[in-house]
C-alpha cells in the first residue's frame, strides 16, 4: 500500500503550481487572459554584441526583437508578447524623423484593443529625449515603458534581460496606467520627464535629480512612489498625427569665453529655436546674450536652461527675460527643453505661450 508523507505532498503541490498557473491564464476559449504587451525595438546596447568576450567595444543593434524576447523565456508568465522592429540603431543616431515614426507606431499599437501596453527597447544615450517626446505625444493612458541596458547582450552580467523582464512587470502592473511614459533600468522606474543619463558606463546611470524616481522593482515586483506632477500623454495639447517634420531647434553649450558666431550662423541657417545650456542658472557671456537678443528680434525662440544637470532655471534672475524676450526652461535640461520647444513651436510662436508650456509640461 502506498502512503503519501506530508513532505511529498508538499512537493507534489509545489510541482503542480506551474500547471495550475497555466490553467488560470487560459480561459474557456483557449485564449490567454494574461495582459498583451507589444515590444517595439529600436536597437541600442540592449541588442548589442561584442566581437569577442570581454571586449569593451561592441556594435549596438546586433540582435532583433525576437532575439530579445527569446532571451527571457519567463516573460511568457507575465504577458502575451508580440514584437516589432521599428528601427535598428544606436540611439546616438536617433532623430526627429524616427521619433515621429516611433510615436505613430506607439499610438497605433495602443489604439488596438488587443494591446494592453507597450515596451520600447532603446539605447540609453538619448533615451531621456525619446521618452520625453513620447510622454508629450502619446494619446493613451495605457502603460508605455522604455527599457535599455548599459551592457551589451553578449557581456558577462548583461543587464538587458533583467531590465526587459522588469519592464514587462511594470507595464503589466495596474499602477502603471496613467503615469505617462516610464523608463526602467537597474531596478529603478523613472518618469520620462525627470530622467537624465548621468554616467557614461555605470548601471545606475539614470537619475531623476529634481523630483525623484517613479518607483522600484525587485525581481518583477513593483513598488510605486508619488505620481508625476506635470501634464503628460492624453492630457497634452500635442499630437504627431499628420506631422512629418519638426521645427529646427539647436542647442548651444555655454562656457567661459563663449562667443556669438555660432548663434549668428544658426540664425542665418533659419533655425526656429535656440536652447542654451547655460552656466549656473542659465547664464552666458554678455556677447552671447547680445547675439540671442538679435535672434529673438528676427523671430527665433530662445530658451535658457542650465548645464548643471539639476535645479530650476527661473525667469528674471540675473538676466531680464521680460526685456530680452527669452524663455526660461524651469525644470528642463537643455536636451529636454529642445524637445518641448520643438513641439511648442508646432502650436505657437508667441513667447508668453511658449513660456507657459515650460511651467505646464
Ligand atoms: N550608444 C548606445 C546607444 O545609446 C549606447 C548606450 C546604450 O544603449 O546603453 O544606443
Amino acid at each position: 500500500m502506498s502512503t503519501t508523507s506530508p513532505s511529498s505532498l508538499v512537493r507534489s503541490v509545489i510541482a503542480a503550481v506551474p500547471l495550475l498557473l497555466q490553467l488560470v491564464v487560459v480561459d474557456a476559449q483557449g485564449a490567454s487572459s494574461l495582459p498583451k504587451i507589444r515590444i517595439l525595438a529600436t536597437g541600442g546596447t540592449i541588442a548589442g554584441a561584442q566581437a569577442k568576450g570581454q571586449d569593451a567595444g561592441y556594435k549596438a543593434g546586433s540582435f532583433n526583437v525576437d532575439d530579445l524576447i527569446n532571451a527571457v523565456p519567463t516573460l511568457k508568465h507575465l504577458a502575451v508578447i508580440t514584437g516589432e522592429q521599428v528601427v535598428d540603431i544606436g540611439s546616438q543616431d536617433m532623430n526627429n524623423e524616427v521619433w515621429l515614426q516611433l510615436a505613430k507606431r506607439v499610438n497605433a499599437a495602443l489604439a488596438q484593443s488587443d494591446v494592453d501596453g507597450v515596451i520600447i527597447t532603446h539605447g540609453t544615450d538619448t533615451m531621456e529625449e525619446t521618452s520625453y517626446f513620447l510622454n508629450l505625444v502619446t494619446k493613451s493612458d495605457k502603460p508605455v515603458v522604455m527599457v535599455g541596458s548599459m551592457r551589451p547582450a553578449t557581456a558577462i552580467g548583461a543587464d538587458g534581460p533583467a531590465n526587459l523582464y522588469n519592464g514587462v512587470a511594470v507595464a503589466t502592473h495596474p499602477g502603471a496606467k496613467g503615469r505617462g511614459v516610464l523608463v526602467l533600468l537597474n531596478d529603478e522606474i523613472h518618469y520620462a520627464r525627470e530622467i537624465t543619463k548621468t554616467n557614461s558606463t555605470q548601471l545606475d546611470t539614470f537619475k531623476s535629480p529634481n523630483r525623484g524616481k517613479a518607483g522600484m522593482t525587485n525581481a518583477g515586483r513593483v513598488y510605486w512612489y508619488d505620481p508625476l506632477a506635470a501634464k503628460h500623454t492624453s492630457r497634452t495639447v500635442f499630437s504627431v498625427q499628420g506631422m512629418d517634420q519638426l521645427p529646427r531647434v539647436e542647442i548651444f553649450y555655454a562656457h567661459a569665453n563663449m562667443g556669438r558666431d555660432f548663434i549668428d550662423h544658426a540664425v542665418k541657417l533659419g533655425v526656429k529655436g535656440i536652447v542654451i545650456a547655460g552656466v549656473g542658472d542659465g547664464n552666458m557671456t554678455r556677447v552671447a546674450v547680445d547675439g540671442l537678443q538679435e535672434a529673438v528680434k528676427k523671430g527665433v525662440a530662445v530658451v535658457r536652461s542650465s548645464r548643471t544637470g539639476s535645479g530650476i532655471t527661473d525667469r528674471n534672475v540675473e538676466l531680464n527675460d521680460d526685456k530680452l524676450g527669452f524663455i526660461a526652461s524651469i525644470e528642463l535640461n537643455a536636451q529636454m527643453a529642445r524637445v518641448l520647444l520643438m513641439l511648442g513651436l508646432t502650436k505657437t510662436r508667441d513667447t508668453d505661450a511658449l513660456q507657459k508650456l515650460f511651467y505646464e509640461y
